[in-house]
């Protein structure tokens, strides 16, 4: 193996740094997610996710506060300075979500699609990239565009 082959760890954290953590490994995807819950809880126009494997991943300081809209949802973010960063959830207990905007680096990946796309806001224009557009983030059915 070289050294190309061994990804880079992907480090970030919260605004104020209380908060830092730290995933090896290959992501699962990258996605860019157009859900109204992703939108609300960033009160962003979309929310940009990488998914990595749970072993991966480790708080390297401090800890989130969780926040939990539902029993399958649950939000991490810094209690002093309300940096949104992980999300989790029982349904994929193998797998940590972070926002790629909490990396020091969010040009360390590269999103492979859009999900929720129907929920998409209409003044948002992202035509000017040629990656698949889906109903949801599974991946089920054809591409809506
Ligand atoms: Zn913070
Ligand atoms: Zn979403």
């Amino acid at each position: 193996m070289t050294e190309d082959a061994i990804p880079e760890a992907l480090t970030g954290g919260c605004q104020c740094g209380q908060v830092r953590f730290a995933a090896t490994g290959n992501p699962n995807w990258v996605v860019h997610c157009h859900c109204s819950l992703c939108r609300r809880q960033t009160s962003a126009p979309f929310a940009t996710w990488v998914s990595v494997a749970a072993g991966d991943f480790a708080w390297t300081d401090g800890a989130p506060k969780i926040f939990t809209d539902s029993p399958d949802r649950h939000r991490g973010f810094c209690a002093a300075c309300g940096t949104q960063l992980v999300g989790l959830s029982p349904k994929w207990p193998e797998e940590v979500h972070i926002l790629v905007g909490a990396l020091d680096d969010p040009n360390q990946v590269t999103p492979i699609l859009h999900a929720y796309y129907g929920d998409a806001l209409e003044w948002i224009d992202t035509h000017a990239d040629s990656l698949p557009r889906y109903a949801t983030l599974k991946r089920e059915g054809p591409p809506l565009v």
